[in-house]
């Protein structure tokens, strides 16, 4: 499992924080450039962790904004890291380079061995759109998604975000039927948070913004969950809805704790046992890690299995929680035993970072 952070992006998102410079206009060509002598050369570094982690072999491009970066610069980064196929190969567009670009950009990332696309769609709303200060429009998203399916992508994620305070049962509907009708394979859903250094923490701060309360973050989940399931949708992890058969091999493997590879400035990676991270710098990235305490493990663990609708093994989370928490919340339905797995019902995923603290 490899992950190769693009930390570039043609403007910034309102509720965004994740590591990413602006490039666009002239110079941008050789700052790229530049970015990619030194991913090649950390993939040369670490040539002997890659092959470790080679199980599943997926390969993701995110960001940032892989499709900000030309065909050829990414055909350079994935022949680097040497031969495919992958199991999943996934790259994250945003719906204006698509648009832009064309169906030979597309083309020649399945030529390249992409098998899946991850599309930042976010709303099919116009005026969310812009408070959001994303580049597209409801209209851009559409032609997009129609150029990569006629292009031959046949796996298509596309992401949305709830929980915004302005965001009507109207407007929230229609985004959702807008989703159905193009048919992605693959939703992701996530709910607003005010992320330090954003521009939305910014404006929480000076008072333009409210959050969301509670109650109305629960129905507009709620409206996504039974809008999906009764589409078809499997509610595999908390934020995630797949049609049979199509769930994120590359996430998915994250949740069960497979060790990864992350390259680029900002990147994680995880061998098993010790996690590390690379400083957000483009203009030389460093490493930092830690070992996993025994405790840490165990928090991981439940974390990330109890968010998936698989669930844990039973003797696997009692020996890892609080025996009298775990009693509790199995009386309460909060937490329920079906075909020998141990997981949180999905009327209770809204809640189920709390149940999670509650465990461990
Ligand atoms: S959400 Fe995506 S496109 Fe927007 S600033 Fe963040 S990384 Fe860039």
């Amino acid at each position: 499992m490899v992950y190769i952070h693009i930390p570039f992006c043609k403007s910034f998102c309102t509720y965004c924080d994740f590591y990413s410079e602006i490039c666009s206009g002239k110079g941008s060509n050789e700052v790229q450039n530049l970015f990619c002598d030194r991913l090649c050369a950390e993939m040369d570094e670490r040539r002997s962790e890659i092959a470790a982690a080679s199980v599943p072999r997926t390969l993701y491009f995110g960001g940032g904004t892989p499709s900000v970066l030309p065909a050829e610069m990414l055909e350079r980064i994935t022949r680097a890291l040497g031969p495919g196929p992958y199991d999943e190969f996934t790259v994250e567009v945003n719906p204006e380079d698509i648009v832009e670009k064309g169906p030979d950009y597309v083309r020649r990332l399945l030529d390249m061995g992409v098998n899946r696309v991850s599309m930042g769609v976010q709303s099919l709303d116009d005026t969310i759109l812009r408070w959001m200060n994303r580049r597209h429009d409801a209209a851009r998203a559409v032609e997009a998604f129609r150029i990569l399916r006629e292009a031959g992508v046949k796996n298509i994620s596309m992401d949305l975000i709830f929980g915004l305070s302005q965001l009507s049962a109207a407007q929230l509907g229609a985004t959702l039927d807008g989703f159905l009708e193009l048919g992605p394979e693959h939703v992701s859903a996530y709910q607003l948070s005010i992320e330090e250094g954003s521009a939305l923490a910014r404006m929480v701060e000076d008072g333009r913004y409210v959050e969301a309360s509670e109650e109305l973050c629960r129905e507009q989940y709620s409206r996504i969950c039974d809008t999906l399931r009764s589409a078809g949708y499997l509610h595999y992890e908390v934020s995630n809805w797949a049609l049979p058969g199509c769930e994120a091999v590359h996430n998915s493997a994250y949740w069960s704790r497979r060790p990864y590879v992350g390259l680029g400035p900002g990147a994680h990676s995880f061998d098993g046992a010790v996690r590390r991270w690379n400083s957000d710098s483009l203009s030389g990235w460093t490493p930092s890690s830690e070992r996993l305490t025994p405790e840490d493990t165990a928090v991981e663990t439940v974390m990330l299995g109890l968010r998936t609708s698989r669930g844990l093994d039973p003797a696997e989370l009692r020996a890892k929680c609080s025996q009298e928490a775990l009693g509790r919340l199995l009386e309460s339905g909060s937490i329920v035993e079906e075909e020998g797995r141990f997981r949180i019902p999905e009327d209770h995923f809204f809640v189920s970072d709390d149940i999670i603290r509650q465990l461990v």
